[in-house]
């Protein structure tokens, strides 16, 4: 064990020598960036290049229209937080898919499906906010890092034991990848939804958008993915408490609302 926590240390310290600590602008947290940014903005941007050819691109003009004048407005209040940013906002032809999602940089794609529930602009900009959100806080180089980290600590764990009967080893290694899921991606995810429904309301409010059609919006986009899997094992948070933190942040978003 004394090897494996060896090896461990060895390979954290390797990467986090090379490492910077980023600060989440809008809430002044501190979140650990170990991929330089504009790598993965060009990482990123590349392969949002390869999906748009990949994905039909929806001609609906009145989808194109809403999306375009929506993210306008969001990414002008973004702007103080993330000045080289390169917004793209498309969207995709898929009914079938209620959803959106962000890459690191500046690239936002909503699918044709999100409008069943995103009925009013109001309604996008919850969804485009917490898009935004995302790439705003830098919640991608967060994740690559921790994977990076969790990868380094299989690998060290896979030196460690290589010692061991194979069939203990593969069981060990098992037990750690489940491990290593459930307890560094998933609660990172979790936060990042909750951090990222925060700063977009925001955004939405400060772009001139009702932020209160966000308890509506959530709670029918919750009521389309029933049967999903309970808060622990989803990234998503659970309906009820989504809600909860929503009203609590309410009175602020209201006033940027109405003070704008
Ligand atoms: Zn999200």
């Amino acid at each position: 064990m004394k090897f494996i926590t060896a090896s461990a240390t060895l390979v954290l310290s390797a990467l986090l020598f090379s490492t910077g600590c980023h600060t989440v602008p809008q809430t002044g947290r501190s979140a650990l960036h170990l991929v330089p940014n504009d790598q993965l903005t060009s990482m990123s941007a590349a392969q949002f290049g390869q999906l748009k050819q990949e994905t039909p691109i929806s001609r609906d003009l009145t989808y194109n229209a809403m999306l375009r004048r929506v993210g306008d407005r969001i990414a002008y209040v973004a702007d103080p937080d993330m000045p080289n940013a390169q917004w793209e906002f498309v969207v995709f032809e898929d009914d079938s898919q209620i959803n959106a999602f962000a890459m690191p940089g500046g690239k936002v794609a909503v699918y044709t499906g999100i409008f069943k529930v995103a009925k009013t602009e109001d309604d996008l900009a919850i969804v485009v906010g917490h898009e935004v959100a995302h790439v705003a806080a830098g919640h991608g180089n967060e994740r690559v890092s921790h994977q990076l980290l969790a990868a380094g600590g299989a690998l060290a764990l896979d030196i460690g034991t290589s010692d061991m009967d194979s069939g203990d080893r593969q069981l060990l290694m098992a037990a750690y990848g489940a491990g290593a899921t459930v307890g560094v991606i998933l609660p990172y995810s979790r936060f990042h939804e909750s951090e990222a429904d925060e700063i977009g309301l925001m955004y939405a409010a400060k772009a001139g958008y009702d932020p209160r059609a966000a308890i509506c919006f959530w709670d029918r986009m919750a009521a389309q993915s029933q049967g999903a899997p309970p808060e622990f094992l989803s990234t998503h948070p659970s309906g009820a408490t989504r809600a909860r933190k929503l009203q609590e942040l309410m009175p602020k978003a209201m006033e940027a609302y109405r003070n704008r």
